[in-house]
């Protein structure tokens, strides 16, 4: 099998591979509704909200539209603010659906710092605000905590986050924070199979549900809330998936999340400190380096195309390329949801071996080293 090291989806455990292999059900039937409510309550804590959780069956694009469609009108005023590919989708969803959208850039490999973010939404009355909390094409993670805090200095603006890559693996505090709008999917931290989105709203976010003039049908959280309430999807769900989350859960809840959340900084830390070991250099500042999926960037002498290929098909390691922009110019490295030591060390000395065929020197002689005590 495959060491697949792609920031989703994710290499999930036998025991949720088989529990997704299992017999149909009613979805309007009363098992059902006894698996909706233990997949919603046990992804809640990590979402750090007392809010319902609706469970949505699409990729995370379909939750990250199904919060702008639910909540905004054509011609709303929304500043998106963007770090990478991931946060140039979410302006370009509420784009296309009729919002008055200004984005906010800064340099990819870069954070979107709190004075940025602040000083822009200053400028004018903004109706929302859309950030991405972990950009998976940059390795870089927003500090969206202070950001929000920030932002409600000077402005209040609906706050909607793309957390599709780091929730279950990043600390949220949803309520916290004051997020009206947190979205997340099943192939990323969740030890799950693609397939299945979530989506939770503030009491400001579902206030704004009422008044909210977008298009939306199959998104229509409104829609999904009504049919929750009754223990039911409005629409056919992914049955696999949910099974899967269903024995993936239990997981994560005997782990805990604070342990999780410790776990995934060590691997990054180690995948950051085997990349420097091999003489590559990272995208990401250090103080903003996602603990999900790092950026490494190509060494001159070596095509991207080239090391990937060795790395599949001499080694059975998959990594990621680059996108948009980066993506000749980067790789990327996976290490969400189920971490296990001996494949990434597998995945390290495959990098190792790889470069050194393909003539990166400094790779040659390194010394990887170890992930470091607990
Ligand atoms: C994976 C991802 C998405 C959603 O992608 P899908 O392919 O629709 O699941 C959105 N945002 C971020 C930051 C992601 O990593």
């Amino acid at each position: 099998m495959a060491n697949l090291r792609i920031p989703g989806p994710t290499p999930c455990p036998p025991e949720v591979l088989a529990a997704a292999a299992g017999e149909m059900i009613n979805h309007r039937g009363p098992e059902f509704a006894a698996l909706l409510e233990r997949v919603s309550s046990g992804v809640q804590p990590f979402f750090g909200t007392e809010q319902e959780v609706l469970l949505i069956s699409a990729s995370g694009t379909g939750a990250m539209e199904a919060a702008i469609t639910s909540t905004l009108s054509p011609g709303d005023a929304v500043l998106a603010v963007s770090v990478g590919s991931f946060g140039d989708r979410f302006a370009t969803i509420a784009e296309t659906y009729g919002a008055d959208v200004t984005r906010v850039g800064v340099e990819w490999g870069t954070a979107a710092t709190p004075e940025v973010v602040a000083e822009a939404i200053g400028e004018r009355d903004y109706r929302a605000l859309l950030i991405t909390h972990n950009e998976t094409s940059t390795g870089v993670t927003n500090p969206v905590g202070e950001i929000a805090a920030a932002v409600k200095e000077v402005a209040d603006p609906l706050i909607l986050v793309d957390c599709v890559s780091s929730l279950g693996s990043i600390p949220m505090e949803m309520d916290e924070w004051g997020l009206d709008a947190v979205v997340t999917a099943s192939q990323k931290g969740w030890l799950s199979p693609p397939g299945i989105a979530m989506a939770a709203l503030s009491e400001r976010g579902w206030a704004a549900t009422e008044t909210s003039t977008m298009p939306s049908f199959y998104f229509d959280l409104g829609k999904h809330h009504e049919y929750a309430t009754r223990g039911q999807p409005p629409w056919t769900p992914t049955l696999p998936v949910l099974y899967a989350m269903d024995a993936a859960l239990p997981l994560m809840a005997a782990e805990g999340p604070e342990a999780i959340y410790a776990k995934h900084h060590r691997f990054a830390s180690w995948t950051r400190n085997v990349a420097r070991a091999l003489g590559l250099e990272l995208l990401a500042e250090e103080r903003y380096a996602s603990d999900t999926v790092t950026a490494v960037r190509v060494p001159e002498e070596i095509a991207v195309g080239d090391l990937s290929r060795l790395l599949r098909e001499e080694h059975d390691v998959v990594i990621a390329a680059g996108q948009g922009k980066l993506a000749t110019s980067i790789f990327r490295i996976g290490h969400l949801g189920w971490l296990d030591e001996e494949e990434m060390a597998a995945c390290f000395a495959a990098l190792q071996s790889a470069l050194t065929a393909l003539g990166f020197g400094p790779a040659a002689d390194a010394r990887i080293p170890g992930i470091g005590p607990r």
